[in-house]
């Protein structure tokens, strides 16, 4: 059986886990709390729920499914 092309969602969503498995990206940007929920794609960071419910309006965030 060939190998299947990986779509192009595919692809961000493995690239979005390797940058969530980098240590940085453990700890929300805004706030320092351990354990991020949602990508700020706007400025590229990482953020926890609280933040994320803050920001929800003024940033385009992308939940993280890659836990
Ligand atoms: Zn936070």
């Amino acid at each position: 059986m060939a190998a299947r092309e990986k779509t192009r969602d595919e692809l961000d969503m493995q690239t979005l886990r390797e940058l969530a498995s980098l240590p940085a990206n453990k700890f929300c940007f805004d706030c320092g709390q351990r354990g991020t929920t949602y990508v700020n794609v706007t400025i590229g960071a990482f953020v926890c729920s609280a933040c994320g419910g803050l920001l929800f309006k003024a940033f385009t965030l992308v939940k993280c499914r890659c836990k």
